[in-house]
């Protein structure tokens, strides 16, 4: 190894971190690896957090990703990077450190998007995104509160309802839309998950927003909600979803928002000019960029598929000359188990003008459809039906005609219908 140059530096000791380091290595770099992480752990995995270490099935700790390549590389591990000094190709560390880089993957995710309203000093009041979340969260669970209340119904909220209600808990999941998984899946599918919690024992408030908590002795109590309402709890998980960790690059001249890190299309992360810096890249959550999958339109996708491929594709690009970068293309994919139900996605559902089911029926609860826009088929749902999944993806990154008619349809005629999209978000306090 070369002791004297900067070597490579990866910030984000996370999936992305860890897989666009092992893909350096794996792609001949030889010389010095450094990866910066704020947690104090080596990277872990976060889809079992809100699966099976809340079910009790695993420790939070078990969580650790495996590492797949000797990386010998330097840890920094609970030392946030600070700021970003581009011109002099060097980061500022928490402690006061600089860390001089010759290339840099920045790979630092997202955060939980905290209560925003009165009453989140309380205590009984959780998010999960990280281990420390979890094992909090699991420990409070095992105490069997006596009425769980979850705020959001997206992807996160419902398996944490799902869990609780596995637990034996009384559940209450609100959220301001019409369904759960609404603005994701839209309204029809949402219904079909709706059916599912309430028969499952979940006490669904749809277009219920909670606008304050309060408690007693420092406890969370009650939940305020818009209309004047109250609902009586003990615990709260908030489920808001996630704000991509840019702040620490507020003064770097790069186009960043809570809402991403904008790249160009082989992930190097651009200036606000709207150039690329050819030393800087980005992947996972973190990443906004140009999937040619989706039209060339800015993307940011937060699933873990995703986080392995741009990552180990960045690295490629950080080790190739300039000439040699190549487009990150990238179809979207993410599973979900809830309510005994395994529910997969392939594509971006955004902006789906119809929805056809193309195999089994709603009514069963297992049924493959697929999403259409101006005539182009845009993404493949499969409520337990995932055996179909991959011939859809296919017809997916194809751009097939909507709906695709595959040799395996079981129906002579595939009825459509409106996915169900809800208003526009409004950016109040209690639902940011
Ligand atoms: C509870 C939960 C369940 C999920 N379930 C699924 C699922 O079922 N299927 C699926 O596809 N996806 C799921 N996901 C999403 C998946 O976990 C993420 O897409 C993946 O973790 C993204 O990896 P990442 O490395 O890009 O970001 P992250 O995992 O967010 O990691 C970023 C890392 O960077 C660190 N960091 C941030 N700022 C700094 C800084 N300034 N300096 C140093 N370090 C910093 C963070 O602390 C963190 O360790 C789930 C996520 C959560 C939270």
């Amino acid at each position: 190894m070369d002791g004297q140059r900067p070597g490579l530096v990866v910030v984000g000791a996370s999936l992305a971190g860890l897989r666009g380091a092992e893909a350096l290595r794996d792609g001949g770099y030889d010389g010095a690896l450094t990866v910066v992480g704020d947690e104090p752990h080596r990277p872990y995995d976060r889809p079992p957090l809100s699966k099976h270490v809340l079910a009790g099935e695993l420790p939070a700790e078990a969580t650790r990703l495996p590492q797949l390549t000797r990386l010998r590389a330097r840890w920094r591990l609970g030392q946030p990077a600070v700021a970003l000094d581009r011109e002099r190709r060097e980061l500022r560390l928490a402690d006061g450190t600089t860390l001089p880089y010759e290339k840099l993957l920045i790979a630092t995710g997202a955060r939980a998007r905290p209560w925003p309203g009165a009453g989140a000093d309380l205590a009984g009041i959780f998010t999960i995104r990280t281990l420390e979340d979890a094992r909090d969260l699991r420990s409070a669970l095992a105490l069997r509160p006596g009425r769980v209340l979850i705020v959001g119904a997206g992807l996160i909220g419902c398996e944490a309802a799902s869990c609780c209600r596995d637990l034996g808990l009384t559940v209450t999941l609100v959220d301001p839309n019409p369904t759960p998984l609404a603005r994701l899946l839209g309204t029809a599918i949402g219904g079909t998950l709706a059916a599912r919690m309430r028969d499952s024992g979940v006490d669904l408030r749809p277009n219920t927003k909670v606008l304050a908590f309060s408690g007693d002795a420092g406890r969370v109590r009650r939940a305020h909600l818009a209309g004047g309402a109250e609902i009586a709890t003990d615990l709260v998980v908030i489920a808001l979803g996630a704000t991509r960790d840019t702040g620490w690059l507020a003064a770097a001249g790069l186009v960043a928002d809570p809402g991403g890190l904008t790249c160009d299309a082989a992930c190097r992360v651009l200036t606000a000019t709207g150039e690329p810096d050819p030393a800087i890249y980005a992947a996972g959550d973190v990443a906004r960029w140009p999937n040619p999958l989706t039209g060339g339109r800015l993307v940011t996708v937060e699933h873990r598929g995703n986080a392995v491929d741009q990552a180990r594709h960045a690295a490629a690009n950080m080790l190739a000359p300039a000439t040699g970068q190549i487009p990150y293309g990238h179809l979207p994919s993410f599973w979900s188990s809830q309510f005994g139900l395994n529910i997969k996605l392939a594509g971006l559902t955004a902006g789906a003008d119809a929805l056809a089911v193309v195999h089994g029926t709603r009514a069963s609860r297992r049924f493959l459809a697929v999403y259409g826009r101006a005539g182009r088929t845009i993404a493949a749902l499969s409520f337990d039906q995932a055996r179909w999944l991959p011939a859809y993806a296919e017809a997916v990154a194809a751009g097939a005609a909507f709906p695709p008619i595959l040799g395996a349809t079981d129906r002579p005629r595939i009825e459509t219908l409106a996915p169900g999209w809800p208003g526009p978000r409004r950016l109040e306090a209690h639902h940011a």
